[in-house]
C-alpha cells in the first residue's frame, strides 16, 4: 500500500563529489526525469555539492533537502549516518566532516600497496583518476579502476573479491564516533538516520544496543527501504522502526546506473503505518 500514491521520495545517492558517476547537476535532472518529486543529495563525508543539487533540483520543481553520509565506527565496525535537512554551511558539521574525510588519503595509498602485493601494481594512482574529489577517495574507486584493468569483471565482484570489509586488501578505519556524528547533525538543524542496517554484521544483541544508543544521543531515523535491504529486510526495518519510535526514511543509494541495482525513485513506498522522515523537513 503507497502511502501517497503521487509522491515520489528518495533520500540517498551519490554524485561525483563522493564516488558516484554523476556530477549534482545530473543526478538531479535523472531524479526529475525518474519522477521523483521529494529528493536528497547525500554524498560520503562531503556537503559541497549541495548548493548545486539544491538549484537544479528547484529549477526541476522538486523539493530538495539537503543531505550527507557520515562514516562511523561503532562496536568496530563501520555504519553509515544519514544526516537529512541540514544546514550546508554549519561550521561545527564541515569541521566534523572535515576530520572524517582527513584518514583516507593515507588509507588510500595503504590499500593501494595491499593490491599491488596481491598483484595488481598502480591502484593508487589509477583509482585517484576516478576520484572526482580526490579528498573523497574511497573504496569504490579502486573498484572501478580494477575493472578496467581486467582483474575484475564487476564492481560487486572487486568487493566480492578484495575490497569488503573482510576482503584481503581492505583497510580498517576509524571514522567519526556515533554520538559525534549525531551531535553535529543535530546542531545543524538536522535529522540523523541509520543508513541500510541491514548491510552491518552486528549480533542481535550488539543490534539492540547500536539502535538504544543512537536513539539516546538523538538520533531519530532509520531507513526502511533501501536499495540495500530485501523485500524481507523492508519488513524487518520497518518492525524495529516501530519497536523504537523511529522515523522511517527510504532511498535507493544510487552511485552509477552500471553497478547500481536500483535506480532513482525505483523503489516501493514505504508501510502506510510508518511516519516519514520528510514530512518533518519539507
Ligand atoms: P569507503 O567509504 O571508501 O569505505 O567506501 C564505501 C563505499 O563502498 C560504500 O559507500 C559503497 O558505495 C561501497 N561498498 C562498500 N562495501 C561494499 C560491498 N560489500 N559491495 C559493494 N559496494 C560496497
Ligand atoms: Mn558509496
Ligand atoms: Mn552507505
Ligand atoms: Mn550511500
Amino acid at each position: 500500500m503507497r502511502t501517497q500514491p503521487n509522491i515520489s521520495v528518495d533520500l540517498h545517492c551519490h554524485s561525483t563529489v563522493s564516488d558516484g558517476v554523476l556530477t549534482p547537476d545530473a543526478i538531479a535532472t535523472r531524479a526529475f526525469e525518474r519522477g521523483v518529486n521529494i529528493w536528497a543529495l547525500t554524498d560520503h563525508d562531503e556537503l559541497s555539492g549541495q548548493a548545486l543539487a539544491r538549484q537544479t533540483a528547484e529549477q526541476h520543481g522538486m523539493k530538495y533537502i539537503s543531505g550527507v553520509e557520515i562514516s562511523v565506527t561503532w562496536a568496530g565496525k563501520t555504519v553509515h549516518i544519514v544526516g537529512l535537512g541540514v544546514d550546508a554551511q554549519d561550521t561545527g558539521l564541515l569541521e566534523g566532516l572535515r576530520q572524517t574525510r582527513a584518514g583516507r588519503a593515507d588509507r588510500a595509498k595503504r590499500i593501494g600497496s595491499n593490491l599491488e602485493r596481491l598483484g595488481m601494481p598502480g591502484a593508487f594512482e589509477g583509482a585517484l583518476t576516478y576520484a572526482g574529489n580526490p579528498q573523497l577517495i574511497s573504496r569504490t574507486h579502486f573498484a572501478r579502476y580494477l575493472v578496467e584493468k581486467g582483474f575484475c569483471p564487476n564492481v560487486q565482484a572487486v568487493f566480492d573479491r578484495y575490497l569488503s570489509d573482510e576482503g584481503p586488501a581492505h583497510e580498517p578505519m576509524h571514522w567519526a564516533k556515533l554520538e559525534a556524528a549525531v551531535s553535529w547533525i543535530r546542531s545543524a538543524g538536522g535529522i540523523a538516520v541509520i543508513a541500510h542496517p541491514g548491510r552491518y554484521s552486528y549480533t542481535e544483541t550488539q543490534f539492540g544496543a547500536f539502535f538504544d544508543v543512537f536513539k539516546d544521543c538523538g538520533g531519530l531515523g532509520i531507513e526502511v527501504v533501501t536499495g540495500s535491504h530485501s523485500t524481507e529486510q523492508f519488513g524487518h526495518y520497518a518492525q524495529v522502526a516501530r519497536d523504537y519510535g523511529f522515523l522511517a526514511s527510504c532511498g535507493s543509494d544510487f552511485h552509477s546506473s552500471k553497478e547500481s541495482r536500483h535506480d532513482l525513485g525505483s523503489l516501493p513506498a514505504l508501510p502506510s503505518d510508518l511516519k516519514p522522515v520528510w514530512q518533518e523537513l519539507v
